[in-house]
Parts: C-alpha cells; sequence; structure tokens
C-alpha cells in the first residue's frame, strides 16, 4: 500500500477514539467498497494509438450515492485514488450531504496532449465506465487538470451512450450545459468562509494578516481572490513552475487576468486589459511554504508538507484548499507548535457541497440564483466548522482529529442504523 492511503487509514485510527461509532464500522470504512481500473485506447492526432489507465473506486455508499472528482495527472494510480475515495466518504458527512465518496483519475499528463486528444480520451474514460458511474449510483466532478468543458464532454457522451439526457450524471459542467452558478469558485470560496469564521473568533482585521497560496489553478485563485476583495493581503503565490513574492501585496484579480490570458504566473497590475509587470521576487515552492506568514493556503497538490519539511513551516494557520497536503507524520510537528490547520474535508468541501446543489438542480430542472448558492453555502459551512471547531476544544484535539470524528459520528450513524453486532448477537427480537 503506499503511504497515502495508509496515511488516511492513520487519521481514521487517531479519530476513532473521539466518536461515537463502533469497530466494525470502522473496519467497513478502511475497505473500498469497489475498484475498476480500465484502459482507454486513444487516437492520437498522428494517427499513433496510445492507451491510458483510468481508475474510479467507489469507496462508501451507505449515505447516499457515491460523489468525487476525476483527476488527470501522470502521477495518479490506484492507492492514490483509493485514498481521494475515502476522503469524499469523509468530506460528504462532514458537510451532511447526502452522499458516499469515489474518486477517479487518468494517469497522463494533460499538457502533452491536444484539445482534440483530450477530448478523446474524457470521452474514452466515459465509453469504459458507463456502467460504473450514474446519476443514482456515482456521481463524478472535475479535479486536478479536469475543468467544466470535460465534464461537458462527459455528460455528452453518457447521454449518447444511454440514448438519455443526463446532466445529473456529473457535475461541474459548464453553466450552459447545465452546470449551476456558483460552482466554479465554490472550492476556494467554501476555504475562504472558514477563514470568516476565523476572523470572528481570533478579532483579526484582515489588513494586518499575510496569505500565501500554494497553486494558483481553480481552488486557489477563488480563495486568494476573495481574501484580497476583503483587504488580506496575499503576499506570495505559486504553480508547478515557481512563485512570486512581494511584502506589500498583490492585486489578485490582476494576477487571475494574466494567469488567465498568457496561462503563466507573473508579477503583474493590470488596468482594463494591459498589464505591466511590477518588481516581486521570484521564489520556489519550497521557499513559499516556508515564508514567516498568518495563513498559508496550499491549493496545488497531496504530500507538500511532510516530516522532512514541517519545522520549516511558520504560518500560524493552514488552510487546506488541497487534498492531503500535509502528511500525518508532519501533522505532530505542526501541532506541537500550535499550528491551527483547518483540514481538507472541511477547508475543500464547498466544491462538493455546490456540486450537490448542482446534481438538486439537475433532477429537480429548476436553477437557483447565485445569490440563492452563495447563502446556502455559507450557512453549511458555517454550521459545519462552527460543530469541528467546538469538538475540537470538547476533546481536546485539533481540527483534523474532530473534522474525522465529526465525520465518523455521522457515517457511523448510518451504518449502525443496519445493525451491527451488537444487534445482531442480542436475539430477543426487539
Ligand atoms: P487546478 O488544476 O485548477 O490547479 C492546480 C494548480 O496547482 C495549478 O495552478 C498548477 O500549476 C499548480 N501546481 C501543480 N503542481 C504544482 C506544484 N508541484 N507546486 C505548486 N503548484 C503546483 O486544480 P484545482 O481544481 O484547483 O485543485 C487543486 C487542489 O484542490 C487539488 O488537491 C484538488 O484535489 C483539490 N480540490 C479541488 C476541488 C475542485 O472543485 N476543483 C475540490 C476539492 C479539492
Amino acid at each position: 500500500m503506499s503511504s497515502v492511503f495508509v496515511d488516511a487509514l492513520n487519521r481514521l485510527d487517531a479519530a476513532f477514539e473521539h466518536a461515537q461509532i463502533e469497530a466494525e464500522s470502522l473496519e467497513r470504512l478502511k475497505h473500498p467498497m469497489a475498484m475498476m481500473q480500465v484502459s482507454i485506447p486513444v487516437r492520437r492526432d498522428d494517427g499513433s494509438l496510445s492507451i491510458f489507465q483510468g481508475y474510479r473506486v467507489h469507496h462508501d455508499d451507505t449515505r447516499g450515492p457515491t460523489k468525487g472528482g476525476i483527476r488527470f495527472h501522470p502521477e495518479v494510480d490506484m492507492e492514490e485514488v483509493k485514498a481521494l475515495a475515502l476522503w469524499m466518504t469523509l468530506k460528504c458527512a462532514v458537510m451532511n450531504i447526502p452522499y458516499g465518496g469515489a474518486k477517479g483519475g487518468v494517469t497522463v499528463n494533460p499538457k502533452e496532449l491536444s484539445r482534440l486528444e483530450l477530448e478523446r480520451l474524457s470521452r474514452g474514460f466515459v465509453e469504459q465506465m458507463a456502467d460504473f458511474i450514474g446519476p443514482d449510483t456515482d456521481i463524478p466532478a472535475p479535479d486536478v487538470y479536469t475543468n467544466a468543458m470535460i465534464m461537458g464532454w462527459m455528460m455528452d457522451e453518457y447521454s449518447k451512450i444511454k440514448r438519455k439526457h443526463s446532466p445529473d450524471v456529473i457535475t461541474g459542467k459548464p453553466i450552459e450545459l447545465g452546470g449551476s452558478l456558483g460552482r466554479g469558485d465554490a472550492t476556494g470560496r467554501g476555504a475562504y468562509y472558514c477563514i470568516k469564521q476565523l476572523e470572528q473568533k481570533r478579532g483579526w482585521d484582515p489588513k494586518d494578516i499575510t496569505v500565501v497560496v500554494q497553486g494558483f489553478g481553480n481552488g486557489g485563485q477563488a480563495a486568494a481572490r476573495l481574501l484580497h476583495a476583503d483587504g488580506y493581503r496575499v503576499v506570495a503565490v505559486s504553480d508547478s513552475q515557481g512563485g512570486i513574492y512581494k511584502d506589500s501585496g498583490f492585486d489578485v484579480p490582476s494576477l487571475i487576468q494574466h494567469k488567465n490570458d498568457t496561462r503563466r504566473l507573473a508579477a503583474v497590475y493590470c488596468e482594463g486589459s494591459v498589464c505591466e509587470m511590477i518588481e516581486a521576487e521570484t521564489i520556489t515552492n519550497e521557499q513559499l511554504l516556508a515564508l514567516d506568514v498568518d495563513i498559508l493556503v496550499p491549493s496545488a497538490l497531496g504530500g507538500v508538507i511532510t516530516a522532512e519539511n514541517a519545522d520549516k513551516i511558520k504560518a500560524d494557520v493552514i488552510v487546506e484548499v488541497a487534498n492531503g497536503p500535509v502528511t500525518s507524520d508532519a501533522d505532530a510537528t505542526l501541532n506541537e507548535r500550535g499550528a491551527f490547520i483547518v483540514p481538507d474535508i472541511l477547508a475543500n468541501a464547498g466544491g462538493v457541497t455546490v456540486s450537490y446543489f448542482e446534481w438538486v438542480q439537475n433532477r429537480q430542472g429548476f436553477y437557483w440564483e447565485l445569490e440563492e448558492i452563495h447563502r446556502r453555502l455559507e450557512r453549511i459551512m458555517a454550521t459545519e466548522f462552527g460543530h469541528i471547531y467546538d469538538l475540537a476544544q470538547v476533546c481536546e484535539v485539533d481540527m483534523r482529529t474532530a473534522a474525522y470524528a465529526h465525520a465518523l459520528n455521522r457515517i457511523g450513524g448510518a451504518i449502525q442504523a443496519q445493525g451491527t453486532q451488537r444487534f445482531f448477537a442480542n436475539h430477543t427480537g426487539e
């Protein structure tokens, strides 16, 4: 087993002590329900054939159909997908949305594919998985290096195979194809709502608070944009090529505009469509993680803060927009120092929550206003942040352990409602 899945299991064990869940129910959660691996043949533009490996794991469906994104990345493998699927089960339980957990992926570097090749791969994934996904069984969504357009292709392919318009088979679609308003920035927005809760508890004045964001994609950009709009000082951001640092803070909308126009991260200030370079330091991703700031928002890949570099991390608060950015052996070092970690299964759960709203709207054929999406998302994030914060205080544990325990309580309740040994060994018939 790779460490990422073992990591996830370690954390389940740690939370078990603080949760009202029977050992037998916990054991069930350690074994994914079903795992599918497929080979996807893709005709390349030059006429040659490439074959890619695709994965989908259903982790647990006790609380509802399984739900989770599809990742296109060269390092995707079954062990990673298993861990990500387990986190989805926990995340849906944390947010109290009626889903279980799943995840999918393809081992591919999408940057090496043309747009037509990418479309063929996306449709090929669905062709192979059409009986493993479905609106009532397993509903995918975007993740790293997959986006709304890819979700639209996948929905279209599924609808063709089933000969039935099926927008509810996948979420994160373009608005024009049945996507929800507010899904685009939901992951970063959810993290932002968590920070707003902390702001109230700690009496922060945003202009005194410095923020760095690792990974300037969907999640990272939205979190940076909303925090900047509230007056927070976003002093560094990065992407896979490296980072930029400016002590007085960046104008985040300019960075986003330039990144989206050119696909490059650069220190710029834009007025209208004209962007000018401004002075800033170029830093590596390692340096960025070690900056002495108030809030660190890892929003790229998992496993970036490990036992090796945990003692270099100086941020007081870490808000995990990425899935699994901190490994379990780094937790102890960070907790000892008193770092406050808002764990991934809470901090990035805004994405799956608005995905759920999208699915609900697709099924009822009635679409909500953006304000309604934001209002509902904020209410759920604030409520669950509050529950986890309080549980952490009562049990005297960190936020991650409390979030896991909170999720286990909900999943345990559902599993145990169907009976465990405690029920079945008692033959009185009551
Ligand atoms: P994305 O593809 O939009 O963006 C990823 C960003 O990370 C890009 O800017 C990329 O350049 C950067 N990156 C890649 N490798 C890097 C590296 N080694 N160092 C620094 N930056 C690097 O992806 P996303 O959807 O924003 O997802 C980012 C993270 O958030 C992932 O861990 C994902 O699982 C998690 N997440 C995303 C969603 C969602 O709705 N998109 C929901 C929950 C969790």
